[in-house]
């Protein structure tokens, strides 16, 4: 089932409301990262083309008291779309009322303006029908551009989605296309998946297990396995809880008949800190007690090749270590560069640590696709229906 996207529908002379994701780091008031507002430039460019008068609204950060207001204003993410733009971006420092709705009503095609932080309103979180239904009011059709907020039920996006037509811009329509690949991707398709916690991770595995020929475990999740089997794993990072868990997934694994493959090799620090005074690799059998893993080693990284080497589909999530600390990037950043060198794959990133981490390295361009969507992507990994995907017209 294919979604509506924004060149499926006439926007000539309509009023278009857009829900981008400008939720952009800020530091001291100041932007700090603008890729968020890059990347929604195209998108933006041709509704404009199409002669749209185009209204724009997005959230900015956490919002749950009136002081957490200060600092969360759109006003500066409107001065920088401007700029990016070379185009006059009207900002309207409320979310409803008679200004806005005068602004609306003065615009001519073309146009642009941004209207404050959705999260300024209290029923955004909580999906108020009014709400909802009154932003609607404002426009003839619903552009929903914001993959990172597709896995809640917000006003902003299901709200208006329920009132409106909706189609998807071409950010949203980028992450269905490659994620959907999950279900139907070519074979063999390789999971692999790390990260910090089984528990996180839980349902990802599940969901893949169906699907993968091969499972790749690294990162910290790999200890509740290997501790599973029975080794000694010292002071890596563990959930006793999840032992039953990982020998389940592994017994299911084997009944499924895909290969599960966990590391023979780990880096080991006696102190979680990027220049512990101690850095080896041991042997997943020779984890010393008071030692913890922090990346997988050498030999892991060349069977992780061997076993990613025929994969028509690849699929990822979770850092191989604690890439965050250069001393304990090299998993991940080996998995990138071998990844980046299967040039006939179909690869797909997703979670906001991994895409993080695939976007620092020198290889981020040679995926199919990085999905920047953190928890978006992630449940969507999960195989659950996602509410703001759901909103969205069908063709
Ligand atoms: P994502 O955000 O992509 O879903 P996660 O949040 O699950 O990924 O995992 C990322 C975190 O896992 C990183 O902060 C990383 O430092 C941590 N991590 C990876 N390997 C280890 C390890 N061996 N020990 C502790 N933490 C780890
Ligand atoms: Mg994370």
């Amino acid at each position: 089932m294919r979604k509506k996207t924004v060149r499926d529908v006439n926007l000539d002379g309509k009023k278009v409301l857009l829900r981008a994701d400008f939720n952009v780091p800020m530091s001291d008031g100041e932007i700090t990262d603008d890729n968020r507002i890059k990347m929604e430039l195209p998108n933006i460019e041709y509704i404009l083309a199409q002669n749209a008068k185009l209204i724009v609204c997005s959230h900015l950060g956490k919002v749950k008291t009136e002081e957490d207001k200060n600092g969360k204003s759109l006003e500066k993410v409107a001065k920088r779309l401007s700029e990016l733009l070379h185009k006059e971006v009207k900002f309207i420092n409320k979310t409803r009322g008679k200004e806005l709705e005068s602004a609306i009503i003065e615009m001519k095609p073309a146009e642009i303006i941004m209207f404050e932080n959705t999260r300024f309103e209290k029923g955004e979180t909580t999906n108020e029908s009014e709400l909802g239904e009154y932003w609607a009011s404002l426009a003839d059709i619903f552009v929903n551009d914001a993959f990172g907020t597709a896995h809640r039920e917000h006003a902003s996006n299901v709200g208006i989605s329920k009132h409106l037509e909706t189609v998807s811009g071409f950010l949203m329509e980028k992450e269905i296309k490659f994620l959907s690949q999950v279900e139907k991707s070519e074979k063999p398709l390789v999971a692999i998946l790390g990260g910090a916690k089984v528990s996180d991770k839980i349902k990802v595995i599940e969901n893949l297990i169906d699907k993968a020929d091969k499972i790749i475990i690294g990162g910290g999740m790999m200890f509740t396995f290997l501790k599973s089997k029975g080794y000694e794993i010292g002071n890596s990072i563990v959930e006793d809880e999840k032992l039953e868990l990982a020998k389940s997934i592994i017994q299911k694994a084997k009944k499924a008949n895909v290969e599960l493959i966990l590391p023979v090799d780990v880096v080991v620090a006696n102190e979680f800190k990027n220049d512990a005074s101690i850095i080896k690799t041991v042997e997943v059998d020779k984890i010393p007690s008071d030692m913890m893993g922090l990346d997988i080693g050498e030999k892991t990284i060349l069977e992780f090749r061997k076993a990613i080497s025929d994969a028509k589909t690849i699929i990822w999530n979770g850092p191989m270590g604690v890439f965050e600390m250069p001393n304990f990037a090299k998993g991940t950043i080996s998995m990138c560069q071998m990844i980046a060198a299967l040039k006939q794959t179909t690869s797909i990133i997703g979670g906001g640590d991994s895409a993080a981490a695939a976007l620092s390295t020198d290889y981020s361009d040679a995926f199919t696709h990085i999905s920047t969507g953190g928890g978006a992507s992630l449940e969507f990994l999960e195989g659950k229906k996602l509410p703001g995907i759901e909103s969205i017209s069908n063709l």
